[in-house]
């Protein structure tokens, strides 16, 4: 994949959103690991993609209009067998759209230590800024996050990292096992890398990551382009 170019054909045809699809192709390249995916249009397409990447998998609805897929009824988690990927399949040909529908089958990933957002907007002053926070409730009541202005240094992303109020979750909060931090150190300067080198990204949303005692996965994302 050339990102460059990937990015160079959506703004020439007047488009601002990576869809899920492609921003998740765009972070492999970029070394941050994604669960396996493929994109289908049929049901057969979508039989012989699940029992490629092994069950359990998770169907989603990727189309233009869609943003919050599950509002929509349009993630479909942990699908173990045949007969699940058709119903499910169904379901989510049923969801209406006015753009094109297509379909990702990917594989669900093992259950983490916690989510977690990492993001980028451009503030109009200052530029790229990274967002770092646990995911769920935590971010959406406590606005329990913490910001950096790119590029960022590894001391930094630790310092972002610790700052949070829910530090104690990815630190062995109750026996529970530590978080593997250095990963998410690397997926923060990865990002800060990725949004210096490519000045049309105007905003970047990693949300879950998934976070373990070793690596971590990013199971949804979005990537927005500055206008032309
Ligand atoms: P939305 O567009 O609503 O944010 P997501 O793609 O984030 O949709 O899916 C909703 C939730 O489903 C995620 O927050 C995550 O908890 C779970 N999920 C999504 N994809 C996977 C996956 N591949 N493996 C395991 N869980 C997943
Ligand atoms: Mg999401």
């Amino acid at each position: 994949m050339d990102i460059s170019e990937v990015l160079k054909n959506k703004i020439e045809s007047n488009e601002t959103i990576l869809t899920e699809f492609e921003s998740k192709e765009l972070l492999q390249e970029i070394g941050i690991s994604v669960p396996s995916q493929r994109l289908i249009t049929s049901i057969d397409e979508t039989i012989s993609a699940a029992e490629e990447i092994g069950f359990p998998v998770v169907l989603k609805l990727i189309a233009e209009d869609i943003v919050h897929k599950s509002d929509t009824g349009a993630v479909k988690l942990n699908i173990k067998d045949k007969d699940e990927l058709e119903a499910a399949y169904k379901d989510l040909m049923n969801i209406p759209s006015q753009k094109e529908k297509k379909i990702s089958v990917q594989k669900m990933a093992d259950e983490p230590i916690t989510e977690l957002i990492i993001g980028m907007t451009t503030d109009a002053q200052f530029g790229p800024a990274l967002m770092f926070g646990i995911g769920g409730i935590l971010v959406e009541l406590l606005e329990d996050v913490s910001f950096r202005i790119a590029p960022v240094t590894e001391y930094d992303c630790r310092e972002m990292i610790r700052e949070i109020k829910g530090f104690p979750i990815l630190d062995g909060y109750r026996g529970k096992p530590k978080a593997d931090i250095n990963a998410i150190v690397d997926t923060l300067m990865k990002i800060s890398d990725l949004v210096i080198k490519y000045e049309e990204i105007n905003e970047l949303d990693l949300n879950p990551v998934f976070i373990y005692e070793k690596g971590l996965i990013c199971v949804d994302a979005r990537i927005i382009l500055k206008n032309k």
